[in-house]
């Protein structure tokens, strides 16, 4: 594979990524953002790094670090995260949505250059004071609606990616305003195989996954073994129907776990292993190949965290 992939120690070949989790959260502080739930703060250094052991004893290789700026993204320690264990951590850059974090400080006014222009610095130059850079644009929309400011940010992290190269993936709301994302971004004239929208599986609707798929973006399902909204069943179900569409190459696995109480670490679960131990196993003993889940966890996200090629920052 051509290019490279920009994780936090500095840019590596694809083929290096290896088993990857599309969408963690590892070491952060929301409250930095003004998001006070305790139980969302995973800021202990220590428990962050038995977290990465831990998935390095399962195989795991890559995370793509999910924490914006104003979730008290920790570029310092993710750096040393990094080298203490061996990941590959893949940090971004931009915001996420405006339903959840008050953005009054931290977007207030900004036109979409700005927004574009801080963007660009930190995929090229470097995240807080550090010459560590960033290796996806974040954006994200509120629950079935798109605010003014989350339009801006869509459209700066567009063309901070036609830019710099870097792929745009997206927060989504109980997985809505999905097809209104890639409107947007095909407006801007982003090419939408470097478009990828998470959390789209809290809404499991197979004639909506096949429409956003249709026009060539990546899903990441993040919910597998959260029970509380439905069964993997119906999961494994659209998964089915998808693959037997020819979609293979399109779709990502996480867990999205930015609670204390989603970490074994912490003492609670399911953890970094549950994609590993009982996911995989379990689309293996529902009819799914070895091969897929190797597109679903290595090839994929190689693929699609590659930095495109012809910018002016290559
Ligand atoms: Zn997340």
């Amino acid at each position: 594979m051509e290019g490279k992939i920009r994780t936090i120690l500095g840019d590596i070949k694809p083929e290096e990524l290896g088993y990857t989790m599309a969408h963690e959260h590892i070491l952060d502080d929301p409250s930095v953002g003004g998001f006070m739930d305790e139980d969302h703060r995973l800021n202990d250094y220590d428990k962050a790094k038995e977290m990465l052991q831990i998935y390095k004893g399962i195989g795991g290789k890559g995370i793509a670090e999910a924490s914006t700026k104003h979730w008290g993204r920790n570029t310092a320690g993710m750096i040393s995260l990094a080298k203490e264990t061996g990941i590959n951590i893949v940090c971004c850059t931009g915001y996420l949505c405006e339903n959840q974090v008050n953005m009054d400080e931290w977007v207030g006014n900004k036109t979409i250059d700005e927004l574009e222009e801080e963007m660009i610095k930190e995929v090229t130059e470097g995240m807080d004071g550090t010459n560590a850079k960033a290796g996806w644009i974040k954006g994200g929309t509120s629950y079935d609606y798109i605010s003014k400011r989350e339009e801006k940010i869509l459209r700066a992290a567009a063309r901070a990616s036609i830019k710099t190269g870097a792929p745009v993936h997206t927060h989504t709301s109980t997985g809505t305003m999905g097809l209104e994302q890639i409107a947007i971004m095909s407006e801007e004239g982003l090419d939408l195989s470097h478009f990828c929208l998470a959390h789209v599986d809290r809404n499991p609707d197979y004639w909506y996954h096949k429409k956003m798929l249709e026009k060539g973006v990546y899903l990441i399902y993040d919910g597998p073994g959260k029970a509380k909204y439905y069964t993997d069943e119906v999961r494994v179900e659209l998964l089915k129907k998808l693959v037997k569409d020819g979609y293979e190459d399109r779709i990502m696995f996480s867990n999205d776990m930015g609670k204390r109480s989603h970490h074994l670490v912490y003492g609670k679960g399911p953890g970094l292993v549950y994609i590993k131990e009982k996911w995989l196993p379990r689309l293996l003993d529902e009819g799914f190949t070895e091969e897929q889940i190797r597109k679903f966890m290595v090839d994929n996200p190689a693929r699609f965290y590659t930095m495109y090629k012809g910018t002016k920052y290559e």
